[in-house]
């Protein structure tokens, strides 16, 4: 018996009331974005469940495939028999048997959405087991911890069967809650702060900043490499490059050195939100956390968000660095995180940035340069390019 679809249980989108339909379609869209390369599978997204009928598609390709796709709760590989107790007992039997290893437990567990089928949920699981139990040896029940539970769906268009449930990735359909920029630096939180944003149905666009010839062309790539692994779950990753040196050596050199670390983020900010505005973005993702570093105590965050109302978002900003490192392992992209080339910031960082800087002072230091075209040039000559995924085979889960 081999699987002919794959049943997806929604997650928290079933409890989404009116915006069910919205999440229905965008999480169907993102499963056929996800399997664009095999045309004969089909997908059904249905009120309650979504099906993919694999038409000889090779399910465990497919399986892996959904494992990144947010919106998902469970899916497991079935077949469908016609409403049949001879077929469903035969279908039952070759399932639990390519499942089955010496001294194994099993157990049946039936539903009934159509109450004319012949058997209630009790005969089903007594039939069916009794069945089971003696075609195979080796093999008994267990109800409280089998090894091996046979799911038994009898509705009126047929019987579904199925003895294998994957955990799916959670979250909500990657888009479903609109989109935002996403800075990316090379390091270890910001990609864990996209994944985050994604997981909850943020479409991001990542912008880095970079600052030639003080910045390498391996620095650039790390970013581009982070943003194909954030690419897993959305098919592909919009990116922003920015030029960054001109305003970088602006501030250097006009700068009071305890306050340069402030202006470069307010800048980085607002380079961000322009662009943002032009992408018709919602907000900014950032990976900071709290205390981490100078530019990340409250006071600092203070004056560096005051140059804009935007929403920013910080999925990070209360986790404990080995818990972003945990997530980051876990989805992939510490490895790339921890290389070393130096970014913009760290080149430019002065010994001993102020951890409390005053939000007048910075103003009045920044009033003296005409800031507002620094930011509206490096906007303009902003490299702006589509990240696909960076290796399929390596799609986490
Ligand atoms: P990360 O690990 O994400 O680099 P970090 O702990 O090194 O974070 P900072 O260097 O202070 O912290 O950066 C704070 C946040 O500012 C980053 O998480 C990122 O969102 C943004 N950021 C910093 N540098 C860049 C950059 N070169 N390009 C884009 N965003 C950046
Ligand atoms: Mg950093």
């Amino acid at each position: 018996m081999k699987y002919d679809r794959i049943v997806v249980r929604y997650g928290e989108l079933s409890t989404k009331g009116r915006n069910r339909k919205q999440f229905i379609k965008k999480l169907a869209h993102n499963v056929k974005r996800a399997i664009a390369d095999f045309p004969e599978v089909k997908v059904f997204g249905e009120r309650d469940r979504m099906y993919l009928l694999l038409n000889g598609a090779d399910d465990q390709v497919i399986l892996e495939r959904l494992r990144p796709i947010f919106g998902i709760q469970s899916f497991s590989p079935a077949v469908r028999v016609p409403q049949d107790l001879e077929e469903m007992k035969q279908a039952g039997l070759s399932l639990v048997r390519a499942m089955h290893q010496a001294g194994g437990s099993f157990k049946v567990n039936a539903r009934r959405a159509d109450r004319s089928f012949e058997l209630d949920t009790n005969g089903i699981n007594h039939e069916l087991g009794g069945f089971i139990l003696q075609h195979i040896d080796d093999l008994h029940v267990n109800v409280k911890n089998p090894d091996v539970k046979l799911l038994v769906d009898v509705r009126s268009e047929g019987i579904f069967l199925s003895c294998q449930t994957i955990q799916g990735a959670g979250g909500l359909p990657v888009s479903s809650s609109g989109r935002a920029m996403l800075m990316l630096s090379g390091g270890i939180d910001s990609p864990v702060a996209g994944y985050l944003a994604m997981k909850r149905g943020v479409e991001v666009e990542a912008v880095h900043f970079h600052s030639p010839p003080y910045t390498s062309e391996r620095a650039k790539q790390k970013a581009v490499d982070l943003a194909g692994k954030l690419a897993q779950y959305s098919g592909q990753v919009q990116m922003h490059v920015v030029p960054f040196t001109a305003i970088q050596e602006m501030i250097k050199k006009q700068i009071p050195e305890g306050f340069t670390m402030t202006v470069t983020r307010r800048m980085m900010l607002r380079v961000t939100d322009e662009l943002r505005r032009r992408r018709e973005g919602l907000a900014i993702v950032n990976g900071e956390s709290l205390g981490q570093v100078a530019s990340q105590t409250l006071e600092s965050m203070l004056a560096i968000n005051a140059v804009t109302t935007t929403p920013i978002i910080r999925p990070v900003v209360s986790m404990d660095k080995n818990e972003i490192i945990e997530i980051a392992q876990a989805i992939d992209t510490y490895d790339i995180s921890v290389q070393p080339f130096e970014d913009c910031c760290t080149i430019f960082t002065p010994p001993s940035p102020k951890t409390r800087p005053k939000l007048d002072k910075v103003e009045r230091y920044e009033s003296f340069i005409d800031f507002e075209a620094l930011v509206q040039e490096a906007v303009n000559a902003t490299e702006t390019f589509s990240v696909e995924v960076a290796d399929e085979k390596k799609s986490t889960g």
